[in-house]
């Protein structure tokens, strides 16, 4: 496994439209390796291929539980080609993050319930019904493979605010 480094906006990848994975090839398994060890460097939740230039429709995430002791149990999941079967009317707002927009963080909102298709390790295809942070989160990734990101779902003057903060701080970086 080894850590890859996470591309941070304004880069142009994040905009790319990730392909569908055909077959669960070993290299996909050793990809999905790599994205876990990434996302729990980070710190994150969630993680898309694309977070680390790999413009492919694969999400890894561990939503863990705290038991009654507080002891924290990891939950690794990997979602290869997940759609959105369809979504509830009801709403919800969470204040989201992302690790390619560091230290940034706002409501958005978002359906409540979806119900998700995607392939799992062994490339079964599997459905589920998401809810809570999980729902959240889903969309969030979901969005990355079609290079959309969080601050889309904001007002347009808190979106530009952004865009330049990190448009500038990657000019002053590259100096
Ligand atoms: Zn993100």
């Amino acid at each position: 496994m080894a850590i890859r480094e996470i591309i941070i906006l304004p880069d142009k990848q994040l905009r790319l439209v990730s392909r569908p994975i055909e077959t669960v090839t070993p290299e996909i398994r050793k990809l999905a390796d790599d994205m876990f060890e990434t996302m729990y460097d980070a710190p994150g939740i969630g993680l898309a291929g694309i977070q680390i230039a790999q413009p492919l429709r694969i999400v890894t995430m561990d939503l863990a539980k705290r038991d009654e002791e507080g002891e924290l149990t990891p939950r690794p999941r990997v979602f290869i080609n997940p759609e959105i079967l369809s979504a509830s009317e009801e709403l919800s707002v969470y204040e989201e993050g992302c690790l390619s927009i560091p230290e940034y963080y706002e409501a958005v909102e978002r359906p409540a319930r979806v119900r998700v298709r995607f392939t799992d390790l062994d490339g079964k295809v599997q459905e589920e019904d998401a809810e809570g942070l999980f729902a959240t989160c889903i969309q969030h990734e979901i969005d990355h493979l079609n290079g959309v990101l969080f601050v889309d779902h904001l007002s347009k003057l808190k979106r530009d605010r952004v865009m330049k903060k990190f448009t500038k701080a990657a000019k002053l970086a590259a100096r």
